[in-house]
């Protein structure tokens, strides 16, 4: 089984991120960028099914400017098997995102395909959904545990309040959540050998995919700053103060 793993380039998860002067978005100059950490868990769990004999050949693929290349060779130093980069210096957003991935799928044949339930930067929580449809492939999102029975793929969900699982037709999408697994650091000689992996480069235009945005970002703002914290002498003053004071009671 051939499983393709999206890898998106964001802002590192340590990063603390800052809204640019003119508030048409974040400060991404100069500032460290990381695989999505659910991208991670992504490549990891693609990783596991190989090394279960499941899956066959991994490749990760990435959307956006040259340096997404990074992104993809770190997939490859985890473990992956070779990388497409869509290159693009266009804003994508999730549908073109989707269509994009939809194209690559349709060129690669892949059985599976892995992505995040969100990536960090955005938080839209919308390209796997949307690469289900257009593809008209079974989804399980936010997957906390996978696992292949004959010609079906059992996915464990995280939903409110449990677990449910649900049992899926292949070819597939999942898109994984936190628990799923636990990335394996990629180790120096598996860096190396990744340098030599292939990276096969592409444009929107070679996939016949328009990729123009559908929505318009209006301004960026920090969230209000946090008020100071302060002690209460009682809970009669705690129940006063929240009465009188917030007036949330
Ligand atoms: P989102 O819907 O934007 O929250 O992203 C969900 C998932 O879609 C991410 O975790 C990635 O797996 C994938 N994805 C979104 N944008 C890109 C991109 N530009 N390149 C690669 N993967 C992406």
């Amino acid at each position: 089984m051939k499983v393709l793993v999206a890898v998106k380039r964001v802002i590192d998860f340590n990063v603390k991120v800052r809204v640019k002067a003119d508030k048409t978005g974040v400060e991404t100059a100069n500032v460290k960028m990381s695989m999505n950490p659910f991208d991670e868990i992504g490549v990891e769990e693609a990783i596991r099914l190989k090394e279960a004999g499941i899956a066959t050949e991994i490749i990760a693929v990435s959307l956006g400017v040259a340096q997404c290349q990074e992104t993809i060779r770190t997939a490859l130093a985890m473990g992956a098997d070779r990388g497409i980069l869509v290159q693009s210096d266009a804003e994508l957003q999730p549908l073109a995102v989707a269509k994009l991935l939809k194209a690559i799928v349709e060129k690669e044949k892949p059985e599976l395909c892995i992505l995040g339930k969100q990536a960090i930067d955005d938080d839209c929580n919308q390209t796997g959904q949307m690469l289900a449809a257009l593809l008209g492939w079974a989804q399980g999102t936010f997957a906390s545990k996978v696992k292949r029975e004959g010609d079906r793929l059992l996915v464990t969900r995280e939903v409110d309040g449990g677990l449910e699982t649900v049992k899926l037709k292949l070819p597939a999408v999942v898109t994984t959540d936190l628990r799923l697994n636990e990335p394996r650091y990629a180790s120096l000689p598996n860096i190396m050998k990744a340098k030599k992996k292939p990276i096969e480069t592409l444009t929107p235009e070679q996939l016949g995919v328009d990729v123009a945005p559908r929505l318009v970002t209006l301004k960026v703002e920090e969230p209000p700053k946090r008020q100071g914290g302060r002690k209460v002498a009682s809970v009669a003053e705690l129940v006063d103060k929240l009465r009188n004071e917030a007036r949330v009671i």
